[in-house]
């Protein structure tokens, strides 16, 4: 009798607790990539990014799988319903999964695993996606955490974090025919052609483009991670986070790469960036103890803000068009690439929020369409910390200014140059406030501001004293 193994985040065959177990039974293995994409409370399907994503990931996943003697079933459908076809239609005896931590994930796994136990069918479930059980993880008082630090000091003391487990070497595939979607039944693809096309530039999805993404990490840039992170300008960061969004590598693997011992004179920069992996982890332990974190003000003192949501201020900002240049640029680096630097994401969530005056909500929403590491933890979180109505936040009063954030982030201008190449012949000094340049010097670099450029769409003092007011009288 066969056994089932679910895939869905987690895109990968290299420390798989599910598929090594199931190579391990010597049964024939069933691989299926299950799409449940019922709609219900905070359940949202994926964004447009993501899908692209999960398209070529599929491909490579479905390849490897195939390598080891296995085929991957593609189905669509309510878990449950899929999951009892599988079984009467092969006799399986077995079905065994990755636990997921976002609310909706594990409660339809939960389900399944009653359904099945009432079956007489056999499951097991394995960790993977994150590094700690938030079940199990609680504070001296039994509750969970709300402050990063005291969780990150638990986070890295945790004894016995285990190593990667290996990629099984071959699998005993199910011989019968059983029938699959195809990805063209699916269309995950995006419509507008482009918009893919700036994809494929600048990812690789798939278990072996994750694995050289942490290659190249650990060989030019762990060692200047602390110093150089917050630069947009440069390539100083892992991009490692789509990857980890759709599990193709886990945050074991990359745990373990990083205390490797060749790193020794570089620790610092190891040490900094297992810290922001901690973030990540403290974002699932948020959603996972508050379900209602992507729709739902942490601090409910929140709930009467007098958002203005104005679709004008919105759509530019989407756009790309607000008049601040690291905000545009930030804005058309989301949209080419599918990702964005993260100073650059808490410079523009900061705008939005603060001198737009519009919901985090939508700004998360927004998000949640158009990047490819789209990751209910970390965005609901992140969004929510810069709001200043999230857990453990900046506070609301502190309003980034987008040309100061600019001038100290990219001192420069080659972030700002390389996504809005309409400024690019404009002085560095001037990058980041075209509108003080001088008449002369616009003109000498093509700039006719209103036209080729917008004009500032609100003014910076008016608008941080619009905001700072409008959080007085949520107080
Ligand atoms: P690196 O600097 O190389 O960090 C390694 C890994 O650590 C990342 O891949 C990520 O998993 C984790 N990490 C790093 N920074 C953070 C952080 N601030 N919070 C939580 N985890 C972090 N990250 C997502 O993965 N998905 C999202 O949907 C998402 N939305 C965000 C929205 C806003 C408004 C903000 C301010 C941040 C958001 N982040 C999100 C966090 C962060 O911006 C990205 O994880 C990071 O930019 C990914 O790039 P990297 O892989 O090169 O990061």
């Amino acid at each position: 009798k066969p056994v089932i193994v679910l895939f869905r985040h987690d895109l990968r065959l290299g420390d798989n607790g599910a598929l090594h177990r199931a190579s391990q039974t010597g049964k024939p293995v069933i691989p299926i990539y299950l799409r449940d994409e019922r709609v219900s409370g905070d359940n949202r399907p994926m964004g447009g990014a993501r899908r692209w994503w999960l398209h070529h990931s599929l491909i490579a996943l479905a390849a490897s799988l195939r390598e080891l003697g296995a085929r991957l079933v593609l189905k669509r459908g309510r878990t449950d319903n899929v999951i009892d076809t599988l079984i009467n239609d092969t006799g399986a005896d077995m079905v065994v999964w990755n636990r997921r931590y976002d609310p909706p994930g594990a409660e339809i796994d939960e389900a399944l695993r009653v359904q099945l136990s009432h079956r007489a069918i056999a499951t097991q479930t394995f960790e993977g996606q994150i590094l700690h059980e938030p079940s199990l993880l609680k504070t001296g008082a039994g509750g969970h955490y709300r402050v990063y630090r005291p969780f990150w000091r638990v986070l890295n003391a945790m004894p016995g974090l285990r190593d990667p487990l290996p990629a099984p070497l071959e699998l005993k595939g199910w011989q019968h025919e059983l029938a699959s979607d195809t990805l063209d039944d699916w269309g995950l693809l995006p419509h507008q052609a482009n918009w893919a096309k700036g994809f494929s530039e600048a990812w690789s999805p798939g278990e072996k483009g994750a694995r050289d993404r942490l290659q190249v990490f650990l060989h030019d840039r762990i060692g200047s991670y602390a110093e150089y992170r917050d630069r947009p300008d440069i390539e100083a960061t892992s991009r490692l986070s789509p990857h980890l969004a759709h599990g193709e590598i886990t945050p074991f693997q990359i745990w373990h790469a990083t205390r490797n011992p060749m790193l020794d004179g570089q620790r610092a920069g190891a040490e900094k960036f297992r810290q922001e992996l901690g973030w990540r982890e403290f974002s699932y332990h948020l959603l996972y103890n508050n379900p209602k974190l992507p729709s739902e003000n942490y601090d409910t003192a929140f709930d009467a803000f007098p958002w203005e949501n104005r679709p004008d201020l919105l759509s530019a900002w989407k756009h790309g068009r607000t008049g601040y240049p690291i905000v545009d640029a930030g804005m058309r680096q989301l949209w080419r690439t599918g990702w964005m630097h993260n100073r650059v994401r808490m410079i523009v969530a900061s705008f939005l929020i603060k001198h737009l005056l519009v919901d985090w909500r939508i700004g998360e929403g927004w998000f949640w369409e158009t990047l490819v590491d789209a990751d209910p933890a970390n965005n609901a979180a992140s969004w929510q910390w810069v709001a200043g109505s999230g857990a453990d936040s900046a506070p609301y009063f502190r309003i980034f200014n987008p040309v100061l954030q600019g001038e100290k982030h990219d001192p420069k201008g080659d972030y700002v140059r390389k996504f809005l190449p309409e400024l690019a012949a404009l002085p560095d000094k001037y990058l980041h406030r075209p509108w003080s340049a001088p008449h002369v010097t616009l003109k000498m670099a093509q700039i006719d501001l209103g036209k080729t450029y917008p004009l500032p769409i609100v003014d910076l003092q008016c608008a941080r004293e619009r905001a700072l007011e409008a959080f007085n009288k949520t107080r």
